[in-house]
């Protein structure tokens, strides 16, 4: 007689640790599989090593407006399990928490450690079972449909009574986030739509780029175009990276540039003064230029704007930094005037899910029942987390969805 277990949780990210607590709590033989050495790979990095596990929007129903057309499903789910939750569920464990810009919550301890050592702890109250390096290679469902099988790759089946997938999604695969669960569901007749990369830093054909990287600008304003037609802009902090650009700015823009690429090229256009016209900008530096005129253009433009973007500037312009403030022309005045609020880029394409933030996709939400997040096609087996094909931007939507959703398949499992 082999052993049965009343829950399997396969995957040790944060939807699989929630469930895997909250079923535990009812006194029920939990069981967590997981392949990398140490839970919580993908976790640990989230929000630059801070965590922002959730969006200060405690009403449901403006939380579920950024869920883009998903909130008819997502409606019952945040009934049960919503932002209060989260911070209660966090709070009452000795974690406090802070709100930072866009609604952004993290922990006070600047930690993502903090958060990982609490679901830990939530698990091992409950005594769920943890294996570690454990590789599920697939699911079958017992023959008088009394239970599931789950199949390691180390040879060992593993008898359950409920299932609960939480093997993530595609995004960052290096923390063990590779698909797989995609294909065993897809096996059992569930519908995969297709997976990409979203929420993703953009790479630029521009080779000054280089010498940025690492430069944050605060309150600029980036304009999408195609075809010398404009198309979006978005207003917030860029983060200049080896490649290209980043931040959450870009990463909430790189769908709508995804879109775009596929009808053609892609330019950007960065205002660094968007507050400003070019009016008003003109007259400050015209200050300026009159207080400094017996200093070079290149030492005086580093108090106007970051000194990286200074040789840039003149390049753009063919003006020469040695020239001294007091014989720059009118002509390169506007010039300089005009690059300040429009450094072209040219995108060279989205990076790859290497260095996703999530991937889109996943199981379609018809087929899943969000009052216990069981799945309709297959009774007992329940999904959760980056699993799922939800839609979201950047700012802790992402994580506020594995704990809902962790939470309410480990009530239900
Ligand atoms: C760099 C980065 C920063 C992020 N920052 C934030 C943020 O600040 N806020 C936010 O809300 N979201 C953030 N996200 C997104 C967030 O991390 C994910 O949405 C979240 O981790 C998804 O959780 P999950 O439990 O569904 O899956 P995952 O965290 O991907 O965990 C899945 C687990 O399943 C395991 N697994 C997979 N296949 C198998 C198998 N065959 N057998 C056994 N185990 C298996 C994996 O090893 C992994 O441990 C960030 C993502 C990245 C990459």
């Amino acid at each position: 007689m082999h052993t049965m277990w009343d829950v399997v949780v396969i995957g040790g990210g944060p939807a699989g640790m929630m469930a895997a607590g909250r079923a535990s709590s009812f006194g029920k033989r939990v069981l967590l599989l997981e392949k990398n050495t140490n839970l919580g790979k993908k976790l640990l990095i989230t929000g630059g090593g801070r965590c922002n596990l959730t969006n200060n929007k405690t009403n449901t129903r403006e939380m579920l407006a950024n869920y883009k057309g998903n909130d008819k499903f997502l409606f019952s789910a945040f009934s049960q399990f919503n932002v209060n939750d989260t911070l209660t569920f966090f709070n009452d464990r000795g974690m406090e928490t802070k709100e930072e810009n866009d609604g952004r919550i993290f922990p006070v301890s600047n930690s993502s450690q903090t958060v990982f050592d609490i679901l830990y702890k939530y698990m091992q109250e409950g005594k769920v079972e943890i294996r570690k390096s454990s590789i599920v290679g697939g699911i079958s469902l017992e023959k008088n449909g009394d239970g599931i099988i789950i199949k390691t790759k180390s040879g060992n089946d593993i008898y359950t009574k409920a299932c609960i997938v939480a093997t993530g999604g595609l995004s960052r695969p290096d923390t063990g986030s590779t698909g797989e669960g995609f294909a065993w569901l897809k096996k059992l007749g569930h519908t995969i739509n297709d997976n990409d990369v979203a929420l993703v830093p953009v790479a630029l054909t521009d080779t000054w780029i280089k010498k940025l990287s690492g430069l944050t600008l605060d309150e600029i304003k980036l304009t999408t175009f195609q075809n010398e037609q404009k198309q979006e802009s978005y207003k917030g902090k860029l983060l200049f990276t080896h490649t290209g650009i980043s931040g959450p700015m870009v990463l909430n823009m790189s769908r709508d540039i995804g879109e775009l690429l596929k009808y053609g090229e892609v330019s950007i256009t960065l205002d660094l003064f968007p507050g400003l016209d070019s009016n008003t900008l003109k007259q400050r530096l015209q200050v300026l230029l009159v207080t400094e005129s017996n200093k070079k253009i290149k030492n005086v433009l580093k108090q106007f704007i970051p000194s990286p973007l200074v040789p840039i500037i003149l390049e753009k312009t063919e003006i020469d930094g040695q020239t001294f403030c007091h014989s720059l022309s009118s002509e390169n005045r506007v010039k300089i005037i005009k690059q300040m609020k429009e450094i072209k880029m040219s995108v060279k394409g989205l990076l790859g899910k290497d260095k996703a933030i999530v991937s889109s996709g996943g199981v379609l939400l018809t087929e899943v029942d969000f009052k216990t997040m069981q799945s309709r096609i297959i009774p007992n087996l329940y999904l959760v987390g980056d699993v799922l094909d939800i839609d979201r931007p950047s700012g802790g939507y992402s994580l506020q969805l594995c704990w809902t959703t962790g939470y309410i398949a480990g009530s239900n499992a």
